[in-house]
């Protein structure tokens, strides 16, 4: 099962710190903001992970300030709703 990272960008303040952790991974679009690299459509801010990317992930999703991103398994759960320990 492919481990996704979502990136909320009503909530994001676009300073990049995600972007930094997972450079790989994302990018930044013309005003800051964490965009994947290489992807369209949904998959820009519902992002596939690598396993090799889960710990930066989970790391990126505690210390984002502004709760902006969590991280799914499997179906995605509704907008607003985090899981535990996500
Ligand atoms: S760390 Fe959070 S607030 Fe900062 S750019 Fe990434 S998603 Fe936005």
């Amino acid at each position: 099962m492919t481990t996704h990272l979502h990136i909320d960008w009503t909530s994001c303040d676009g300073r990049g710190l995600c972007t930094e952790l997972l450079p790989g991974v994302l990018d930044r679009d013309d005003w800051g903001y964490p965009l994947a690299r290489g992807k369209s459509g949904r998959e820009r801010t519902d992002v596939p992970l690598r396993d090799a990317d889960r710990e930066a992930a989970h790391e990126a999703v505690r210390l984002c300030p502004k709760l902006a991103l969590s991280l799914w398994d499997g179906e995605k759960p509704e907008p607003g709703r985090r899981r535990p320990g996500q």
